[in-house]
């Protein structure tokens, strides 16, 4: 039964905007599961490479041990395993738009190529919008230069600026501290204590500690006052905090994360741009498309790894389950409620778990009183940062 007008060997298509963690993730699940004589799926991604967002904080800071050529994995063949070999298209454009079909069943994505790709099934996850300094542009050889360019900069500030205590802000301070042991470093953080209030007190005064005792200055209760897009630009006079210290650093990377939706009719969207989905990770308006990832409107802190342990498993199956209702419904029915059938899975959140890299680094754990541990347990995923598992996500091996 072919329902997508270019589908080939009337096989229902599954399309995947985003192949980082989350899309990766459903591939791999999806390659164990779908059945090739009746599924294909496209991949498309704005970048023709997988950048690892774990490690990419050391990468920009400093390229040991050639940790670009790890971090940076091409799609290709190998993107598309078992089941999924010979029976999976890579695309490289960037969403711009999507052509909802008014039955539910179905629709168009418009690429800013001018292309245009129909699909049955629909999962999005297209993550964060990046900050400097690690908004990768959309070509391997400018993500090298990209890269040489950070590097050079850190390399020559003494006096570099964090705005922002949140993971990312903690960690990037870290990798400087690891790489250049006398360069000043401030990190600047509004609320009273580092992280936000899904950690425990106890936890974020312990980071906080870990931090000054490497001499990198934090400033909690505090702010700049300059606008974000301002703060590239250091004044002459350097900047009066809002608790009225005088600040003369000679870089700041700029930060702020959000969700990467502006590709969406806002009507789908959350106040925060983040995708309203029901538990099997559906739109509630459109049952044919899915939402995975950072993206998704969710009380929780999404990481990578509930990406891929929860959410990438608990779509696929759901993906399949609406495929095979809809081939046994029939072109025509509109409603496929598989929030109601005993076969879908319905996600309900996952224990909060992060794991912090800084120098040793240090780890929390949301169950039994809130398990705090530091020392060796979290340095061994410091150290690598998932890197030497990567293949395992991409199906690519370095050389
Ligand atoms: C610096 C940093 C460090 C982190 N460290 C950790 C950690 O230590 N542990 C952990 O568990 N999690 C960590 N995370 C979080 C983790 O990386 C994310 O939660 C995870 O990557 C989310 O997966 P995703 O698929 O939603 O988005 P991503 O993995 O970001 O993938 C989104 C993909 O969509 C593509 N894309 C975006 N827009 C479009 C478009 N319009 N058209 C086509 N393609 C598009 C992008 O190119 C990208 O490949 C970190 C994140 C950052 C930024």
């Amino acid at each position: 039964m072919a329902f997508s007008e270019d589908s080939k060997h009337d096989r229902l298509k599954i399309v995947i905007v985003g192949g980082g963690v989350g899309g990766l993730g459903l591939l791999r699940c999806l390659s164990t599961t779908i059945d090739p004589k009746k599924h294909t799926v496209v991949l498309i991604d704005a970048r023709p490479a997988y950048v690892h967002l774990i490690s990419s904080l050391r990468l920009v800071v400093s390229n040991t041990d050639n940790l670009i050529t790890r971090s940076v994995h091409p799609y290709g063949d190998h993107t598309f395993r078992n089941k999924l070999a010979g029976n999976g298209t890579f695309i490289q454009a960037s969403v711009i738009g999507i052509k909802f079909n008014d039955t539910g069943k179905g629709g168009q994505v418009i690429l800013d190529n001018d292309g245009i790709v129909a699909y049955d099934v629909l999962v999005l996850t297209t993550g964060s919008i990046l900050p400097h300094p690690i908004a990768f542009p959309t070509s391997t050889k400018a993500i090298e230069e990209y890269v040489k360019a950070r590097q050079a900069e850190f390399a020559a500030a003494t006096d570099i600026l964090l705005v922002g205590g949140g993971p990312v802000g903690i960690e990037l301070a870290g990798e400087l501290r690891d790489v250049y042991p006398s360069k000043a470093i401030t990190l600047i953080h509004r609320s009273s204590h580092l992280l936000n209030a899904v950690y425990p007190d106890k936890f974020r005064i312990a980071i906080q500690k870990q931090l000054q005792d490497r001499e990198i200055t934090v400033l909690t209760g505090d702010a700049i006052t300059m606008s974000d897009t301002a703060t590239s630009q250091v004044p002459k006079d350097g900047f009066i905090t809002k608790q009225g210290k005088t600040l003369k650093p000679d870089l700041i990377p700029t930060w702020g994360m959000r969700p990467n939706t502006s590709y969406l009719p806002s009507d789908l969207l959350s106040s925060t741009g983040h995708v309203k989905i029901i538990p099997t990770f559906q739109l509630p308006a459109h049952p044919d498309v899915f939402a995975i990832g950072d993206i998704v409107d969710w009380n929780e802190r999404v990481n990578a790894s509930k990406v891929v342990r929860s959410h990438a498993p608990i779509a696929a199956q759901n993906v399949l389950l609406y495929l095979s209702l809809r081939e046994a419904q029939g072109k025509d029915s509109i409603d496929i409620d598989i929030l109601a059938s005993k076969d879908s899975a319905k996600y309900k959140g996952t224990i909060e778990a992060i794991m912090i890299s800084n120098g040793n680094g240090m780890s929390y754990l949301d169950i039994l009183w809130g398990i705090m541990f530091g020392g060796w347990i979290t340095s061994l995923s410091s150290r690598d940062l998932a890197v030497s598992r990567l293949s395992y996500l991409t199906g690519y091996n370095p050389v």
